[in-house]
Formats: C-alpha cells, sequence, structure tokens
C-alpha cells in the first residue's frame, strides 16, 4: 500500500514515522519547508519516554513528486482541511482512499467538496504527539485509533489500512459507526479545549475549580443534546470521560491552549464552533458554546 500524509506536523510525522519503521511506502508531505528540509537531510527524530530514535521516511514539499497513492491521510488542522483535500487531488488514481484523522467536525464535508464521496473514509486516533521543532516531534501518548467507512459497513479497504496500521505498530480497529466515535471525542475537545485554553489551567487543574467543572458540564451537555437531536448514538456519560481524560493527563496544557499561549489560529471552527452549526440547523440554543467560540475567536484576533 503506497501512502501519503498530508500535514508532516505531530500526528503527522509520527504516522508516517512509525509506518517507515514498518517498511510501508509512505511519504510525507507539508508546505512547512524548513520541517520537510531536515527530515530530508537529517532523518525525522521521535522522541518517546526519555528515548530517540532517527527515522529514515520519504517527506516533499512538492506533492506533485510523489505520484498517485492508494491511501491519503490527513493531518493538517482542520481549517487547512479543504486546501489540502484540493492539493492532494494530484494523488488520486481510480481506488484512492482519503482518509481523515483529524479532531472535530468539517472534516469529511470538506473532503467531499474535493473527492467522490464514496472514496472518503474517517477515523479518531488516540495517540498524541507534539511537533519540538524542524524534524523531531514527541510521542506523547498511546491509544487505540479507529477507521470507519461513511455508510458503516465493513469493507476490504477498511480491513487493509487497519493491518497495515496494527503492522506498524499503530493499534487499530474497524468501526461500523465511525460518526459516533468522532462525536465521543469531540465531547471531550467540546468540554476541555476552549476552558483550558481561556483560564490557562492545565488539564487536570480543571477538576480543581467547581467553576470549570460547571462550564465543562454546560458545554458538554448541549453538545450532546445536538448530537442526540442529530440521532448519534451516545455511550456512557461524557462527563465522566472527560473527567478521566483530563486526570489521566493532569500535567497536560492541552493542543488549543498552546495555541492560544502561541498566539496561533486555534480549531475552535471544528470543536465548540462545529456544536453552534450543528444547533443552528436544528433550532437548539447552545448558549455556552456560542459564547465560549465568541472568546476564543476575540483572544484568536487580539494584537
Ligand atoms: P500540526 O500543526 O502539528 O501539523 C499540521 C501540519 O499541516 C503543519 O505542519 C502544516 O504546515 C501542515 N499543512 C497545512 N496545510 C497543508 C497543506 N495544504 N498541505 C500539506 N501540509 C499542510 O497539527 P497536529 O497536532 O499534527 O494535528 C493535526 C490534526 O490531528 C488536527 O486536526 C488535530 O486536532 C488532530 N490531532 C492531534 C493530536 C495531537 O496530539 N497533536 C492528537 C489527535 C488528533
Amino acid at each position: 500500500m503506497k501512502i501519503a500524509i498530508m500535514g508532516a506536523g505531530a500526528m503527522g510525522s509520527l504516522f508516517g514515522g512509525l509506518l517507515a519503521l514498518a517498511e510501508v511506502e509512505v511519504t510525507l508531505v507539508d508546505i512547512r519547508k524548513e520541517h520537510i528540509d531536515a527530515i530530508r537531510s537529517m532523518g525525522l527524530t521521535l522522541e518517546e519516554k526519555g528515548k530517540r530514535q532517527i527515522i529514515h521516511v520519504n517527506a516533499t514539499s512538492d506533492a506533485a513528486l510523489v505520484g498517485k497513492v492508494d491511501l491519503v491521510i490527513f493531518f493538517v488542522k482542520t481549517y487547512h482541511t479543504e486546501k489540502a483535500a484540493s492539493d492532494a487531488l494530484v494523488f488520486q488514481k481510480k481506488d484512492t482512499v482519503f482518509l481523515s484523522l483529524q479532531n472535530g467536525l468539517g472534516n469529511e464535508e470538506a473532503i467531499c467538496k474535493q473527492v467522490d464521496r464514496k472514496n472518503v473514509m474517517l477515523g479518531v486516533t488516540n495517540h498524541g504527539a507534539t511537533l519540538l521543532g524542524s524534524g523531531h516531534i514527541r510521542h506523547a501518548g498511546c491509544g487505540k485509533t479507529y477507521v470507519g467507512e461513511l455508510d458503516g459497513k465493513m469493507t476490504d479497504r477498511a480491513t487493509q489500512i487497519a493491518q497495515v496500521f496494527n503492522k506498524a505498530g499503530i493499534e487499530t480497529e474497524i468501526s461500523s459507526n465511525i460518526h459516533r466515535l468522532i462525536w465521543d471525542k469531540l465531547f471531550i475537545n467540546v468540554g476541555l479545549n476552549a476552558v483550558a485554553a481561556l483560564t490557562g489551567l492545565k488539564n487536570g487543574q480543571l477538576l480543581d475549580y467547581p467553576e470549570t467543572l460547571r462550564l465543562m458540564e454546560a458545554l458538554v451537555s448541549e453538545a450532546v443534546e445536538v448530537a442526540r437531536k442529530k440521532g448519534i448514538p451516545i455511550e456512557g456519560d461524557p462527563l465522566e470521560k472527560i473527567k478521566a481524560v483530563v486526570e489521566a493527563t493532569r500535567e497536560n496544557r492541552c493542543s488549543m491552549g498552546q495555541d492560544i499561549d502561541n498566539r496561533r489560529k486555534t480549531e475552535i471552527d471544528s470543536i465548540n464552533g462545529a456544536v453552534v452549526r450543528e444547533a443552528e440547523r436544528l433550532k437548539i440554543r447552545v448558549p455556552y458554546n456560542q459564547m465560549i467560540t465568541d472568546l476564543i475567536k476575540v483572544v484568536e484576533r487580539r494584537v
């Protein structure tokens, strides 16, 4: 299976590096030239539990050089998905699969604007990674990865993708309801990211204040109501799941927090902002999600 990864940041480089170690034919594609140049000249440095290894993996900033591939994996930030999907058309042959493993809502729609729906698949990954510098990442946490067809069918191509990922040590299962898993992860990001970003707290500290707990609960219960109205099945108690995640990642500053700290654009539009958009369509009021989206947007724009 020949693979191109669109977006060789923290997660793209992690998946690309692990696939390359398993001798899968994979190429990292990124518009950040200095990062690609570093990988090409010195290899990708992967740090994990205090150990470092150098991985030699194909990398380019010119997608046209890669040729046709069997699988395109999207690991750009969600606000870049549509452009990345358009850039990825050069990889396309009749049966190329376009797989998003990104967070949030809206990636499916952005990719389907460029590519026939029947070639699009979705996934969720519970791995975590951080970009430390050009050509240098840290594998911050492990967890399962799920891939699935939009219509929930168990297909040969889903099996093949899971097999290749598993061979690379990326523990992967096929899901017959990938949209449910995307919403499951969305609930966590909806309750955690913007609250941590605005308060400056680390994940675990969100449990220490009754005010942050109340905000998280309000944000998540609005998102759960939207999901229910959309017919997304809900398993377990999403608020309890968030509490478990922030406890397990107590010392982490979440990705939106890091984006705000470093004055970068956030993925708010595909997290709380996406809940607001879905709620508008369904004529439900979600004032907490509306307010926190507005606050993040102001902080993103302030000088
Ligand atoms: P990142 O910012 O580290 O990497 C994104 C990369 O995409 C950047 O290097 C950027 O230059 C590149 N890019 C942008 N437009 C491009 C284009 N048109 N073509 C090629 N490359 C392009 O982001 P990340 O942390 O790796 O996250 C990627 C996605 O995965 C996000 O949706 C994020 O929410 C999700 N995710 C992240 C983690 C994590 O731990 N970092 C975990 C699970 C899911």
